[in-house]
C-alpha cells in the first residue's frame, strides 16, 4: 500500500535536514529520502555565519555548534587581504564559527532523531507526480521500487535537483567557466601561521588547518583554472600548482579527499510550483565564495518551515506558502550576485590584481566592511509586509520595523527577571510581545488573518534590559516564528 505523509522532503543534507527539525518540532508528520546510505564524511562547507547561529538559537540548539566548532572574529570577501570583521555586528555571534560540514549535518541529523523524523537513508527519489491534492514520489531503495504520497514536497537535494526538473522549475544562470582545486591532506611543513591566503599573478592558495594532522588546501592556478570539473585531481596536480603559486609544496601527502569546483551560477526561476518547493542548493548554485551556501540553506529551511507547519496545521492560507518565494528568492539573487563579484576579484591579471589593491583599501573603512560582513553574515535581510496578515490602517502601527530581524536582546520581564529573546521563540510559535506596561489591549493582530488561521503564539511581557535605542517607541510587536518582526505597533 502507498505510504502517506504531510511533508516528503527529497535531500538529507544541512537544508532538509533543518526543514524536517522545523516541521516535527510542529507536530508535522514529515519523512526525508536520502540516497545516500551513510552520513557524509568529506565536508564542503567549514563555516557557519552569526545569522545560522541566530537561527539555531531561536531553537535553542545553538551550544551544541558552539562547542563543537571554533569562532573566528573574521571573515573573507574574495580572498582580500583586509579582512571583514564580525567583532563589532548587532548579534550575540560577533564571529564565523569554523565547523566542518560532516559535524553540521551530523548535529542536525541527531536533532532530526530526538524529533522523532522519519530519515529514510538509501531512497533514491526518480519521479515526481503532483494534482491539486498531493505529491506522489516514487523511487529506488535496496534495488526494490518505493513510494509514498505527500501534501507537499521540498526539494533539498542539492544543486542538481532532480525535484527541480520534474516540477518543471527552470534553472537558468551560467556554466562553469572557472575550476578551482581543493585537497584535505597532510602537510610535512605547514605555514607558521595557522590560516594563509596568498593571491599574485600565478594565482591564488588558501590553507586552512582542518583537524589534527590534515590541512585543507584550495589551489586556483592561473594556469589551470580552464580545466574541466569532471577532470579528477591528482596529487600530483596539486603540489604542482601550489609550488608554482606559493614556490613550496609544504611536504604535501597522504589526500584524504580531493576534488574540483566551479562557478556555475544559477537561481530557480520559481521557489515554488504548487506543492513542490525548493530550498538550499537545489534553488541556488553559485561559486564558493565566503562561505555562504550552508547557511542560506539553513535560513531558507527556516522560512519555509513555520509556513507549511502553519497550512497543515493551522488553518492557515495556502498563499503563505508564496510568501516563502516572495522572502527567499530576493536572498538568492544577492547570494549569487555577491559571489559573482567574489569570483571578480579572485583572478590574477594585472587589471584585478590592481582591483584587489583599491578594494583592500576601501575595507578599511568601518562603514564598509560593516556592510559586507552583515550581508555575508546574513544579518541584513529584511522582509516585505506579510500579505497574508491582511491590510490594517491602525494609526499606532510602526512600518519601519515590518520584517526586521531582532537580535536575541536580553529582556527584563514585567513580573521580575530577566529572559532572552530568542528563548521565548523555542517552540516555533509566534510571539505577542508587549514592551510598555499599559492598560491597553495587544492590536488586534489576527483581523486581518484567515478566520480559520489559528496561529499559535506565546506571550511576553518584558522590555530591552539594557537602556538603547532598539525597541524605543515600541509598545507592541508580533514576531514571527523565525525571529523576524510581522508588525509592531507604538
Ligand atoms: C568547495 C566548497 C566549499 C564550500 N564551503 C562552504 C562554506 O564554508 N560555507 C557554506 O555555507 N557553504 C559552503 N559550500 C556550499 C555548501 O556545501 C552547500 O551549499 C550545502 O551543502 C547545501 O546544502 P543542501 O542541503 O542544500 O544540499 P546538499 O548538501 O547538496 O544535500 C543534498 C542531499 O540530497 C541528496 N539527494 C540528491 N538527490 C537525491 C535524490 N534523487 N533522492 C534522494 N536524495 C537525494 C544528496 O545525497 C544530498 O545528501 C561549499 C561548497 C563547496 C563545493
Amino acid at each position: 500500500m502507498d505510504e502517506v505523509v504531510e511533508v516528503g522532503i527529497v535531500g538529507g543534507g544541512p537544508t532538509g535536514l533543518l526543514l524536517a527539525c522545523e516541521l516535527a518540532l510542529a507536530g508535522v508528520r514529515v519523512r526525508v529520502f536520502e540516497r545516500r546510505t551513510e552520513p557524509v564524511r568529506e565536508s564542503r562547507a567549514l563555516t557557519m555565519h552569526p545569522r545560522s547561529l541566530e537561527v539555531l538559537a531561536l531553537r535553542g540548539l545553538e551550544e551544541r555548534f558552539l562547542s563543537q566548532g571554533r569562532p573566528l572574529p573574521t571573515g573573507h570577501f574574495g580572498m582580500l587581504d583586509t579582512r571583514l570583521d564580525f567583532s563589532g555586528l548587532d548579534t550575540t555571534y560577533r564571529f564565523t564559527l569554523f565547523l566542518p560540514q560532516a559535524v553540521t549535518e551530523a548535529l542536525l541529523e541527531e536533532r532530526a532523531r530526538e524529533l522523532g523524523v522519519d530519515l529514510r537513508r538509501g531512497h533514491a527519489v526518480e519521479e515526481l507526480l503532483q494534482d491539486v491534492e498531493s505529491v506522489e514520489l516514487s523511487g529506488t531503495t535496496e534495488g526494490r521500487p518505493f513510494r509514498c504520497h505527500a501534501r507537499y514536497v521540498v526539494g533539498a537535494d542539492g544543486a542538481r535537483s532532480i525535484v527541480r526538473q520534474l516540477a518543471g522549475i527552470a534553472f537558468p544562470g551560467t556554466d562553469t567557466t572557472r575550476t578551482s582545486m581543493l585537497g584535505d591532506v597532510t602537510l610535512g611543513s605547514p605555514p607558521a601561521s595557522p590560516f594563509l591566503a596568498l593571491t599574485n599573478a600565478r594565482g591564488g592558495v588558501v590553507i586552512v588547518p582542518l583537524g589534527p594532522g590534515i590541512h585543507r588546501i584550495i589551489v586556483t592556478d592561473s594556469e589551470r583554472e580552464g580545466t574541466p570539473l569532471k577532470e579528477p585531481v591528482t596529487l600530483d596536480e596539486l603540489r604542482a600548482s601550489i609550488t608554482r603559486i606559493a614556490g613550496s609544496d609544504l611536504g604535501m601527502r597522504e589526500p584524504r579527499w580531493l576534488s574540483r569546483f566551479g562557478n556555475e551560477t544559477r537561481l530557480a526561476e520559481r521557489y515554488r510550483a504548487g506543492r513542490v518547493l525548493l530550498a538550499g542548493d537545489a534553488a541556488h548554485m553559485h561559486f564558493p565564495a565566503g562561505g555562504q551556501g550552508l547557511n542560506v540553506g539553513l535560513q531558507d529551511a527556516m522560512n519555509l518551515g513555520w509556513k507549511l507547519a502553519a497550512v497543515l496545521k493551522e488553518g492557515a492560507p495556502d498563499a503563505l506558502l508564496d510568501s516563502y518565494h516572495r522572502e527567499r528568492h530576493g536572498v538568492g539573487h544577492a547570494l549569487l550576485r555577491n559571489t559573482e563579484a567574489q569570483a571578480a576579484l579572485m583572478g590574477f591579471t594585472p587589471e584585478t590584481l590592481a582591483l584587489r589593491e583599491l578594494m583592500n583599501g576601501l575595507l578599511k573603512h568601518p562603514a564598509v566592511n560593516r556592510q559586507l560582513a552583515e550581508h555575508l553574515g546574513g544579518l541584513d535581510v529584511r522582509y516585505p509586509a506579510l500579505d497574508v496578515l491582511g491590510s490594517t490602517n491602525e494609526a499606532s502601527l510602526l512600518p519601519e520595523w515590518t520584517g526586521r530581524r531582532l537580535p536575541d536582546l536580553e529582556l527584563q520581564r514585567f513580573v521580575g527577571g530577566t529572559q532572552r529573546l530568542y528563548s521565548a521563540l523555542h517552540g516555533g510559535r509566534w510571539l505577542r510581545l508587549q514592551v510598555t506596561l499599559s492598560t491597553r489591549m495587544f492590536p488586534d493582530t489576527v483581523a486581518g488573518m484567515e478566520p480559520s488561521w489559528r496561529p499559535r503564539a506565546e506571550f511576553l511581557y518584558a522590555r530591552p534590559a539594557q537602556e538603547g535605542e532598539l525597541l524605543q517607541g515600541v509598545g507592541w510587536m508580533l514576531i514571527r516564528p523565525d525571529g523576524h518582526v510581522a508588525r509592531a505597533w507604538a
